[in-house]
């Protein structure tokens, strides 16, 4: 591979075999897959793209090139957390089912208030869920493939949000995840942001409520360890607490798991619907009335099939766990996340669609 060579020519240039990642877990299941791990360290690669701002002479990036070909996230190899260095940029390539994803791990104002293995975690996160997401929503502009993960400190204390995105770029708020141990998937929602790839505000039903709810709704549904994490600090709201649609993430899981069958997936279509900015806001009624098409809601308004849903015990579970190891009784009662990831429509199936037509 490229890279791969490039990075292991300037490593022996600069002598540094101290930076090679060995093999293994710190702390995660076991790797059955063999896979090379090379890392090593160059100055001002040009593979750090969009970095101008701060290339600078002393700046350095370890370019880790993990394996030809991983087609299980869960095969991914992690290196130690004593290889990652405050100021350091990391650079890792996968390629998973065929598309190679590259993340950036920015550590150049890392002061080390997220753990080092939790930001292995936040790799191990990337490649599990992004994947997972790009597959059945990557593909209509497309969504990038390359995601840079930049850990930010502050200088004042107040107000600071704990992680946002812009485009491909997520800025992680340093202090986040040591007040707030185990939202991991504060990640995953950010992720969702970089798939969704810039939905416009004015051409989705509830704006910027659209624009999170559908973020929550991958948060909850793609969630790093299926949900071992998330399930626990991260509530979905019942509708008792949010009787209201505009900010419900729990109806879209649940309309997704009512309507997906064989041949419509309905998520997939309402993303398209959102990236394509087909309808305005005030015409979203008739963009619903479409995505029903072909499923059991056919024909009813979005307001009748909202009180279908308040009418559903799914709305009342609660989707909460108790602790890492319990599922909630919303998973409990409906496996409705293995469902929707079981059901819901992949590129493959796209591909096979298109190849038939042919
Ligand atoms: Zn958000």
């Amino acid at each position: 591979m490229k890279s791969g060579f490039l990075a292991q020519g300037v490593a022996i240039a600069l002598g540094l075999s101290t930076m090679m990642a060995p093999q293994g877990s710190a702390e995660t299941e076991t790797n059955e897959n063999e896979s090379v791990i090379e890392a090593t360290t160059e100055v001002s690669t040009e593979d750090i793209v969009g970095k101008e701002e701060d290339a600078d002479e002393t700046e350095e990036s370890v370019e880790v090139d993990e394996s030809e070909e991983e087609d299980e996230a869960e095969a991914i190899d992690e290196s130690n957390a004593d290889d990652l260095v405050p100021g350091y940029i990391y650079i890792y390539h996968h390629t998973i089912n065929g598309i190679q994803f590259k993340l950036v791990l920015d550590l150049s104002d890392w002061q080390k208030h997220t753990k080092a293995e939790d930001l292995l975690k936040i790799k191990e996160l990337f490649y599990e869920v992004y994947p997972q997401m790009y597959d059945r929503f990557g593909g209509y502009k497309p969504s990038p493939t390359d995601v840079e993960i930049k850990v930010r400190n502050y200088t004042n204390d107040e107000d600071n949000p704990a992680a946002y995105t812009t485009k491909n770029q997520i800025y992680l708020n340093d202090k986040f995840l040591e007040s707030n141990p185990m939202h991991y998937d504060c990640m995953t929602h950010e992720l969702a942001h970089v798939i969704q790839n810039g939905w416009a505000g004015e051409k989705v039903e509830y704006g910027m409520d659209s624009i999170e709810s559908f973020a929550n709704y991958c948060r909850f549904v793609y969630a790093y360890k299926d949900g071992r994490y998330n399930d626990m600090v991260h509530e979905m709201k019942d509708a008792e607490a949010k009787n209201v649609r505009d900010k419900s993430t729990r109806f879209l899981v649940w309309l997704d798991q009512q309507a997906l069958s064989s041949d419509r997936d309905i998520m997939r279509d309402y993303f398209e619907l959102c990236s394509d900015g087909s309808y305005t806001k005030d015409n979203w009624d008739k963009a619903w009335k479409r995505l029903f098409k072909g499923t059991k809601f056919e024909g009813k308004s979005i307001d009748k099939v909202w009180k279908m849903y308040l009418d559903s015990k799914f709305a009342y579970y609660s989707s909460k766990a108790a602790d890492e190891n319990s599922k909630s009784e919303l998973i409990e009662k409906t496996d409705v996340r293995n469902y929707i990831k079981k059901n819901a429509f992949s590129q493959k199936y796209e591909d096979s669609l298109k190849a038939k037509k042919k």
